[in-house]
């Protein structure tokens, strides 16, 4: 699994891992990568250096147990349903999360919480969970040498949990290391933050994903483009995506919508469709925005036949004349109309009202035609 992905040279996740060879392995790390990125690959090489003798070769029976997620001296915490009457923790659920590893390399907290079918419900780190952690480093490695806590999402740690921890991370142990990986790094306990090394992983690039999904996950051409171009540069929200193409479905819907509606002029119709749009969360709105900027360039790059694969055509069931649209998209409009989507995305950012957000939108849609 970890030896499958090869980082970028130079990359800041390279270099790291290069760091755990050369034997220089801080004893708190925090590792920041956005949802879907590259931290866990990242981690899991890494901790693959510490339990090795023979620093990573991914075939000694060490390897072999880390691959599966069941080497004993690597514990793995993560969030998982705070229902007072289970009462279990990342121990109890550890097969699920298991599985869920198996399917996601760079997995998307969504998902993890739509494998526990917990939607609805809280899910976090508890201060049980916490007393383990320290428990677990109090106790000798198996293996005699290192000890590894790897904590998914701190962020979702209850703040007696985060506190109990703060103790574990101010007496280091020999030959510990603590691994805290976040999506999130401000909602993370400021003390424990500045009792950690942090590193910071950027995204692997749209066009690093595009390359992986073609050469790694043999996908078609024209569907790396579209995916990749979706992605914001990680490759977990590609294919989060790919899995999950019904997310896309009122986006692209709703877009094509839009275009015909400002054209036509009909603010009754706006009307209807900002109220529509305005009822979404702001993780789906800001989605709806980058999607409409990608679609719109494509639309452009159509006009002048420069387009390899065409977001819209990912969905049959949307009847649109691609054709018709991209006569219309002059330079000059589609400026307009990304300077229109950018100052939306900004606005929902801000939590401005998203209806006056996309109702402005819409006005500023229809002079661009
Ligand atoms: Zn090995």
């Amino acid at each position: 699994m970890t030896e499958l992905f090869h980082f970028p040279e130079n990359s800041p996740s390279k270099n790291w891992i290069e760091q755990a060879s050369l034997g220089h392995i801080p004893h708190a790390q925090l590792i920041v990568s956005k949802n879907g990125g590259l931290a866990w690959p990242a981690v899991q090489r890494y901790v693959q250096i510490l339990i090795c003798a023979q620093g990573g070769c991914g075939r000694c029976d060490a390897c072999t147990q880390h691959r599966n997620l069941a080497h004993p001296d690597v514990h793995y915490f993560f969030p998982v349903i705070a229902s007072a009457s289970a009462g279990g923790g990342s121990d109890v659920f550890l097969p699920e999360f298991r599985n869920f590893m198996k399917f996601n390399k760079f997995p998307v907290v969504r998902n993890w919480i739509d494998a526990l079918d917990a939607s609805q419900k809280v899910v976090q780190i508890s201060v049980k969970e916490a007393k383990r952690m320290g428990n677990i480093l109090s106790l000798t490695a198996h293996s005699g040498g290192y000890k590894v806590l790897v904590i998914w999402l701190p962020e979702r740690m209850h703040e007696s949990a985060a506190n109990k921890l703060l103790k574990t991370l101010e007496e280091p142990e020999d030959k510990t290391v603590i691994l805290l990986l976040s999506h999130d790094e401000e909602a993370v306990l400021g003390t424990i933050r500045s009792r950690c090394q942090t590193l910071y992983l950027p995204p692997l690039g749209r066009g690093n994903v595009e390359r992986w999904l073609i050469d790694e996950r043999r996908m078609d051409a024209n569907q790396a483009k579209v995916l990749s171009s979706l992605s914001a540069g990680e490759p977990g929200i590609a294919l989060d995506f790919l899995e999950n193409r019904e997310r896309l479905i009122p986006l692209a819907e709703h877009f094509v919508e839009w275009l015909r509606l400002a054209f036509k002029k009909d603010l009754a119709g706006l009307q209807l469709w900002v109220d529509q749009v305005a009822a979404w969360n702001r993780e789906q709105q800001r989605d709806f925005l980058i999607f409409s900027g990608e679609v719109l360039s494509q639309l452009e790059r159509k006009r002048h036949h420069a387009l390899r694969g065409f977001a819209l055509d990912w969905f049959p069931e949307i009847t649109f004349n691609a054709d018709g649209f991209a006569k219309l998209m002059d330079h000059q409009k589609v400026l307009l109309m990304h300077q229109t989507l950018d100052d939306a995305h900004k606005d929902i950012g801000r939590n401005v009202n998203a209806r006056l957000v996309f109702f402005d939108a819409s006005l500023l849609l229809m002079k661009a035609f």
